[in-house]
This record gives structure tokens, C-alpha cells and sequence, in this order.
């Protein structure tokens, strides 16, 4: 897929009821359908008229000065990224080795999980909550506002939850806690690991 202009939508890697379990069909179509799809389109739209920043990638312009390109860029990134870390069907084991460093971390998958949560749970109004390692290798749980990305913090990210009402408002309304604790359920761990 190009990574500069013009950006478009990544294919859904699964059926819009593959995650049913925890995020209703009527949820990912208009959360993929209709918000992802308006990040790249309003990306689109702004650079339309820009000709000089038309060969940046997007990681280049979520760090744009420009309110309306970092925001629209970032809603791009991180929502590719949410539906590449998610999967219907059985719910997935951790890697080992993802599993060990978590452990080291965390003290076990139980109690980074908890502070995961917490984390998630804790971004006032819209975000994004996040398992990052540092350029060491560090492993952190971290949460941005609206739609920023760690990378612009030069942490990148293992595994990220979008805590947007529009994620999960169908189902769980005002239950973030509900939709944030059930998640794990579609997590692609497999995925994962490999990042
Ligand atoms: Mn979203």
C-alpha cells in the first residue's frame, strides 16, 4: 500500500461481524466505514492542495505543525493499526516472548492488563490508551489525547486501544470500562508479538 498521497482506506483484514464478541457489526461499519474512511478522505482533501507535502508518508506528516493534517494523519495511522491488532474467532494466547517481557515488566500478563485498563480508562474525553517500547527496548503503558501517536514521542507501539465513544457507544454507551475489559477477548496477539 503507498504510504504517501493520495492514501486510501487499508482493506478490512476480516468480515464487519468478525469481532461480534465484543464490537457489534453496526460499530466496525461505521467506525472502518465511515470515520477511518474520513481521516483518509479529509487527509486527502488537504493535501489535494499542497503539492510540496504530497510526497510525505504519514508517519512524516502526524508530526505536521498543522492541527488538521497531524490529527487527520494520526486518525489514518491508528486506525490501521486497530484493525490489524484485531480478530474474530477464538480468543489468542501471548507470545512467549511478548509474555516474558510483559512479566518482567509488569510482574504478569494479569497485572499489566489491570494497569492497561486503568491506563485506558483514565484518558479524559477522546484518546487512545497504549503499550509502547522505548527506543532501549522499554516496555511503557502510556495514553495520548484525540488522535496522537506515541511515535511522535519516538515510542513505538505494540498494542493500542481507541477509547473514542464512537469505538464502542453502540454497545457499551457509557460503559468504557465494559468495552475496554471485554477487548482483550479480539486482541491479535499473534500480530503483536510480531511487531
Ligand atoms: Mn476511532
Amino acid at each position: 500500500m503507498s504510504n504517501h498521497y493520495p492514501f486510501v482506506l487499508a482493506e478490512l483484514p476480516y468480515k464487519y461481524d468478525a469481532l461480534e464478541s465484543v464490537i457489534d457489526r453496526q460499530t466496525v461499519e461505521i467506525h472502518y466505514g465511515k470515520h477511518h474512511q474520513s481521516y483518509v478522505d479529509n487527509l486527502n482533501k488537504i493535501l489535494e492542495g499542497m503539492p510540496y507535502l504530497q510526497n510525505k508518508t504519514l508517519e512524516e506528516l502526524m508530526n505536521s505543525e498543522v492541527a488538521a493534517i497531524k490529527n487527520n494523519a494520526g486518525g489514518v495511522w491508528n486506525h490501521n493499526f486497530y484493525w490489524q491488532e484485531m480478530k474474530g474467532g477464538e480468543e489468542g494466547e501471548i507470545s512467549v516472548d511478548l509474555g516474558k517481557r510483559i512479566e518482567k515488566k509488569f510482574g504478569s500478563l494479569v497485572e499489566f492488563k489491570a494497569l492497561f485498563e486503568k491506563n485506558a480508562l483514565g484518558r479524559f474525553g477522546s484518546g487512545w490508551g497504549w503499550l509502547v517500547e522505548d527506543n532501549e527496548g522499554e516496555l511503557e503503558i502510556m495514553s495520548t489525547a484525540n488522535q496522537d501517536n506515541p511515535l511522535s514521542l519516538g515510542k513505538k507501539p505494540l498494542l493500542g486501544i481507541d477509547v473514542w465513544e464512537h469505538a464502542y457507544y453502540l454497545r457499551y454507551q457509557n460503559r468504557r470500562a465494559e468495552y475496554v475489559g471485554s477487548w482483550w477477548k479480539v486482541v491479535n496477539w499473534e500480530w503483536v508479538g510480531k511487531r
